[in-house]
């Protein structure tokens, strides 16, 4: 099966490639044809522990890896690296199950993906026969640059660049990311906020290509972006593992129904569920969870999708986003119309707005269910959680199980729930010290030690401690100077 452009069925690439390269030529993004071209027994794979479900799922989802290949490079990816062998524990709280996906090296979701990701683009890069240096770029509005360089850290082969918006990231998140250890990373402030990170990035690829800067010297750009085919299959994992749990705890048989609630921003982790119901996993509905930033809540209702609108910074900054570049990906897996998906691309991309087909719109309402929940009713989520069930949860996470409810309410034949938890409680601990009825003044490492010594939960082992921890990283450049500092970066072998 080889994978292809969403945008042109006739640029293909192999799935080796496709992890390579992060984004088809013309912009689209790489997806396998349809999803019935994905062979897979789900049955198979609920007895099995999570190592074993993630080899059978990622063999499946990127046919250019053999299964003993694939049982390698997840082994090398996981084993020691999360707090519980099955790396995404399960919970009950009141009638729902919470997945935590937050048991990782930097206390984030993305752990799952990044851990896993560096392992395929090496292997990736051996198999399509590359032997340049890999240089990640990416620029972070704080999660995503700390678990990507903690996953790509002292792996052979790759050095990463991480760009943060000087003074937009939290206290805790710039001590993770400045604090960081191993000889291949890399981060440096910019003068500006998130979006001159994120232009910068853009233009330091655009400039590279186009001027072909690094031929020669033995070093490719790529990126950890979420578009990456090797970060969105590893997270089809979880869904699998959450049903095994489920059916082994009794609490449903083999073959109910369940329905997820995903707390989401750029679409790709709840992409990973429809993945997973698509290869034959029973999930009824997918609850697409937002934030005040609810740009896919109109469009899930309507089909209309408007970015034209307020961009709110909320107490959920990781959901704060008003383009979810993989529902492009769905788009097409549903339609199956590459020159449909092309034509609403250009249409956001020149007025910020477009409509897709009823009949599309109908198969969408088939498999999702949508809602929002804004600051201060995840502030009460918060409380209302931690009072009646004695379960201490993060902001993003407190969104989701406040639209679980209101997806309940709104379809009392729905299936049992699960949650997905997204981040541990202490990466956001202002606002969640604020929802369980304290106030949260002060240094936010202060508020952290505050929110252990009020809850008695323990502090996760990558933030206790940080404060005190060495600063590696000091650069803060302006924002027109991104090109020079990674060229500079890239001359040299020896980083440290
Ligand atoms: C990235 C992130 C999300 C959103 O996930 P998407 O795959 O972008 O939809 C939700 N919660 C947290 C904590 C995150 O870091």
């Amino acid at each position: 099966m080889d994978y292809q452009s969403t945008r042109d069925p006739s640029l293909r690439a192999s799935s080796a490639r496709a992890v390579l390269d992060g984004l088809a030529p013309d912009g689209g993004l790489y997806s396998m044809p349809s999803m019935r071209e994905v062979s897979f027994d789900w049955k198979s794979v609920l007895g099995m522990d999570t190592q074993g479900m993630a080899t059978e799922i990622l063999t499946a989802l990127l046919p250019s890896f053999t299964k003993d290949e694939m049982r390698t490079l997840v082994k090398n990816a996981y084993t020691g690296k999360f707090e519980t062998e099955d790396l995404t524990p399960t919970v009950s709280v009141g009638d729902d199950t919470v997945l935590e996906l937050f048991r990782g090296p930097t206390s984030a979701f993305k752990d799952v993906a990044l851990s896993m990701l560096p392992q395929l683009m090496t292997a990736a890069r051996e198999k399509c026969g590359v032997d340049d240096e890999i240089l990640i770029l990416t620029a972070t509005s704080g999660d995503t640059g700390k678990a990507a360089m903690e996953g790509f850290c002292d792996v052979p082969g790759t050095k990463i660049i991480v760009f943060y918006p000087d003074g937009g990231v939290s206290a805790v998140q710039k001590a993770q990311m400045t604090t960081q250890s191993g000889r291949n990373t890399c981060v440096c402030a910019v003068r500006g906020n998130f979006d001159d990170a994120q232009t910068g990035v853009k233009n330091v690829f655009a400039a590279v290509t186009e001027g072909k800067l690094l031929d020669g010297m033995g070093v490719r750009l790529s990126s950890a972006n979420s578009i990456n085919i090797g970060r969105l299959a590893p997270q089809v994992v979880y869904y699998f593992r959450a049903y095994a749990n489920l059916v082994n705890e009794g609490k449903i048989k083999s073959g109910d129904k369940i329905d997820f609630c995903v707390p989401t921003g750029n679409f790709g982790d709840i992409l990973a569920g429809w993945f997973a119901k698509e290869m034959g996993l029973p999930v009824g509905k997918l609850v697409c969870a937002s934030n005040a930033n609810n740009v896919l809540t109109d469009f899930l209702k309507t089909g209309r999708y408007d970015k034209n609108r307020p961009f709110y910074k909320t107490v959920s900054p990781s959901m704060d986003i008003l383009v979810s570049s993989n529902l492009e990906r769905l788009l097409y897996l549903m339609s199956g119309d590459a020159a449909l998906v092309k034509h609403l691309m250009g249409e956001l991309k020149e007025t910020g707005v477009y409509q897709i087909p009823d009949d599309l719109l109908q198969k969408l309402h088939a498999d999702f269910w949508q809602g929002f929940c804004d600051d201060i009713g995840t502030k009460n989520a918060i409380g209302k959680v931690y009072r009646e069930y004695g379960y201490l949860c993060d902001t993003h996470t407190a969104v989701a199980w406040d639209v679980a409810q209101q997806y309940k309410t709104a379809n009392p034949d729905h299936n049992p729930v699960v949650i997905l938890s997204t981040a541990s409680p202490y990466k956001f601990p202002a606002a969640v010290l604020e929802g369980i009825g304290h106030s949260a003044q002060g240094d936010e490492f202060d508020v952290m030690e505050r929110l252990c010594s009020e809850t008695r939960i323990p502090v996760p082992k990558n933030l206790a401690g940080l404060r005190e921890r060495e600063v590696r990283h000091k650069d803060v450049i302006d924002r027109d100077k991104m090109l020079d500092y990674v060229l500079n970066k890239a001359s040299q072998k020896e980083w440290f």
